[in-house]
């Protein structure tokens, strides 16, 4: 039962002390205000957070849908408690709205992100940018997919260029419309992976997640449990098993994680731009009248794209002014987590990357 949503070996090592206290692993696949909704293998059980859970969540964000949760359970009445949450592998994170300093997780142990765009006049690569490096600083892989490529003239040649703004990442080109490319969505995602879809309103996302659900969407949206009290309730399911196998992770909140919160998503999409700075001459070269500077080199030599280089300009100042109201021994930590899974991403994709770049 569980395997079907992703327990392998390196979760059932992570979880073994708290198979020695007698806990049992579950997956957070609705995250509530009062109770989780947690698969188990022996049922979909209504969790609520132990004391102490409930009380390292004020720091560590409270557990969320995609979560690993080891629990003890009530089997009879179908409800349990959440001692501990298994380290997350990905995580989607914001900040709360109503303080700086808490952390709101959205979505846990995503694989894939699916970075939704429309080709028609719609498509705005900046806003693409950004969606990309929040995609990045979630730490899963992110795939582009442009829709509705039946309203595009040419969809190839705008693929490949959205293909060097996508720093490597796959690029996919579909159309709901005409049934075209949808499969190669599933082609990403491994049995056992959980995907999201993100991307701005209108872009497509619903018709594509109607696409990857088909026949089974009914089936699988709406689940009954038991509320405290002994009523049963319907919720809407977030994490749905998917028919060709794997998961996808879908609420309101994830599909729109519009602005980048670290620097990290944002130096991988614009990785080019921060390697022609380290050919400049000055390691600290504000690449405005600096001699030997590669960046202004680029830019006069049309090699670097104006927009582009004013863009990263801006994003960066942006990002300078959130840091300054972080804490920053809790962002140092997760920017070199971030950065060690975008190395190991990186590498296992090196074979993909154009070789010139
Ligand atoms: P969401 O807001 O991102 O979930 O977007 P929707 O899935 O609701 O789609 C927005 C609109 O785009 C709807 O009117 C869809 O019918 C339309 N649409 C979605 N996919 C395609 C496509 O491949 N081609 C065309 N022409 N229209 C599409
Ligand atoms: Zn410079």
């Amino acid at each position: 039962m569980i395997e079907q949503y992703g327990w392998c070996d390196e979760l059932r090592l992570a979880f073994e002390p708290h198979a020695r206290a007698g806990y049992r692993p579950g997956r957070i696949i609705v995250q509530q205000r009062e109770a989780n909704l947690v698969v188990t293998d022996v049922g979909t059980l209504s969790a609520r957070l132990s004391g102490r859970v409930r009380h390292e969540a004020r720091e560590a964000g409270h557990p969320a849908a995609g979560d690993w949760v080891a629990l003890s359970a009530n089997v009879g009445e179908g409800t349990a408690t959440i001692h501990a949450v298994l380290p997350r592998r990905t995580a989607f994170v914001r900040r709360a709205a109503d303080s700086v300093q808490t952390l709101q997780v959205i979505a846990a142990n995503i694989d894939v992100v699916f970075v939704v765009t429309s080709m028609n006049a719609d498509l705005n690569p900046r806003r693409l940018e950004r969606f990309l490096a929040a995609a990045w600083q979630s730490g899963a892989r992110p795939v582009v997919v442009l829709t509705k490529a039946d309203l595009c003239e040419q969809p190839e040649g705008q693929a490949a260029e959205i293909a060097t703004l996508a720093a490597g990442c796959p690029v996919l080109v579909v159309s709901a419309r005409q049934g075209l490319g949808l499969g190669g969505l599933m082609d990403h995602i491994k049995p056992g992976e959980t995907c999201v879809l993100i991307g701005s309103s209108g872009v497509g996302k619903s018709t594509l997640v109607n696409a990857l659900l088909g026949e089974e969407r009914m089936a699988t949206q709406d689940i009954r449990a038991t509320d405290a009290r002994g009523r049963h309730t319907t919720s809407h399911r977030q994490l749905i098993l998917l028919p060709g196998g794997g998961m996808l992770l879908d609420t309101p909140g994830i599909r729109e994680v519009g602005l980048i919160d670290a620097d990290a998503g944002l130096s991988t999409v614009f990785d080019d731009i921060e390697r022609l700075a380290q050919n400049c001459r000055f390691r600290d070269c504000g690449h405005t009248t600096e001699p030997g500077c590669a960046v202004r080199d680029a830019l006069d030599g049309g090699r670097l794209d104006a927009d582009r280089w004013a863009h990263f300009q801006k994003l960066g100042r942006e990002l300078a002014a959130l840091d300054l109201t972080k804490d920053r021994t809790a962002q140092e930590v997760e920017r070199r987590r971030l950065a060690a899974l975008q190395r190991a991403y990186r590498s296992s994709k090196k074979d993909l990357r154009d070789p010139s770049f």
